[in-house]
């Protein structure tokens, strides 16, 4: 008899492949994030120190700050409607959006037009959500995907999303001899595990690999394509052309299209194997920023030129916010916030790897921060 699985979604997944054939990493990586019972972000709150990794809202407040005063001026430069959609992409804690709402409490009128709305499928954080926006008295809903939430006719929107776009499904696909064929789970015969193995050679992906790409490959190279953050960027941008607005959007990335296998398993700020213990460990992919801003561009919005992490928050005045937190300070607290900005803008931390990119309507002002515009 083989010992009961200590993971019961491991025991799922091999089970599913064992009745109907290997599956796509995409569908891997739904099982593994979003199953309702066992998924990653439906069972535990993962951030922080203690949690298994640790994001740019949670390590400084100067990060979410920064942020709604970005919003604050986008709005500004609107006009400053009487009523804006204050959406977040995947809010965690809530911990960006209690400290941009603080931030702008003295920007007139802007607290005052704000409905919040929280794209969110985990219960346990939407309760987190909850609690973390309440001092600031202002209207919020919750939806479970973007297209959930109505436009309002002359109500234009502002997007937020930090480490969204990394956590949602990718599809990888192998250049073989001749063709791609995608990379698939399944299990291995003998010893009963989940391994990678290749389905067959298909022209989907040859649809899917940019132009500029498809000349260059060579066999072995892996493409990643991420058909839902594509398809919410092509629905952001409209709802930008339909009621005017702009979107924020920042991870870990690359600013153009490129080959390269980038599924990563993340648990107590340590690497693990993909495939071995889902639901149990985070698992993302980087995001392809070229990709998000061309499907923007084809539905009408305009992007800009992709920015890194710490070039965005050096524009917006980090260093100066940080001397002016360091005023009031003790000795220590000064030493702790210098090393949160280090943090989130050295070249060798989080300030390289992240990237920004930033997209409008195609009649709204451009908002801050929109250099060398790409759309
Ligand atoms: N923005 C937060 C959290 C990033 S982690 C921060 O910077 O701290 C990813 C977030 O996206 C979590 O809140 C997770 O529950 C949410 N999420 C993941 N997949 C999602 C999906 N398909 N739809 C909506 N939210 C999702």
């Amino acid at each position: 008899m083989t010992e009961p699985s200590a993971n019961p979604l491991l025991e799922h997944i091999k089970r599913r492949i064992s009745l109907s054939g290997p599956i796509t990493i995409a569908d891997f990586m739904n099982e593994a994030l979003a199953h309702p019972e066992y998924g990653y972000y439906r069972k535990q709150d993962p951030f922080g120190r203690a949690g298994d990794f640790i994001t740019a809202p949670e390590i400084s407040q100067m990060f979410g700050e920064l942020i709604g005063l970005w919003a604050a001026v986008s709005w500004q430069q609107m006009g400053g409607p009487s009523k804006i959609d204050l959406v977040e992409l995947g809010p965690g804690r809530g911990t960006l959006m209690s400290d941009a709402l603080r931030a702008v409490r003295n920007v007139p009128g802007f607290s005052d037009a704000i409905t919040v709305r929280f794209v969110e499928t985990s219960p346990v954080l939407r309760t987190h959500q909850q609690t973390s926006i309440m001092p600031y008295g202002i209207p919020a809903t919750w939806h479970e995907a973007f297209d959930d939430i109505p436009g309002r006719a002359g109500v234009p929107t502002i997007v937020i999303g930090n480490e969204f776009f990394d956590a949602l499904p990718i599809r990888q696909f192998e250049r073989g001899e001749t063709g791609w064929a995608e990379r698939l789970v399944g299990v291995d015969a003998e010893g009963g595990e989940l391994g990678f193995v290749r389905g067959r050679e298909t022209p989907v992906a040859d649809a899917l690999v940019p132009a500029t790409l498809r000349g260059t490959a060579k066999k072995g190279d892996i493409f990643e394509s991420c058909g839902p953050a594509i398809a919410i960027a092509d629905q952001i941008a409209r709802r930008l052309n339909d009621n005017g607005g702009a979107a924020l959007f920042i991870d870990y990335g690359h600013p153009h299209s490129a080959f390269g296998d980038t599924l990563q398993a993340v648990k107590a700020h340590e690497y693990h194997p993909v495939l071995n213990q889902p639901g149990d460990v985070d698992l993302t992919a980087h995001v392809d920023f070229a990709a998000i801003s061309r499907a923007m561009i084809e539905a009408g919005a305009r992007t800009g030129a992709v920015l890194t992490q710490g070039t965005f928050l050096v524009m917006l005045g980090i260093e100066q916010r940080a001397e002016l937190l360091k005023t009031d300070a003790s000795e220590d607290q000064a030493k702790a916030i210098d090393q949160a900005l280090s943090r989130l803008i050295a070249p060798d931390q989080m300030g390289t790897l992240f990237k920004v990119l930033i997209g409008y309507g195609a009649t709204t002002t451009p908002p801050p921060c929109i250099s060398g515009a790409e759309g």
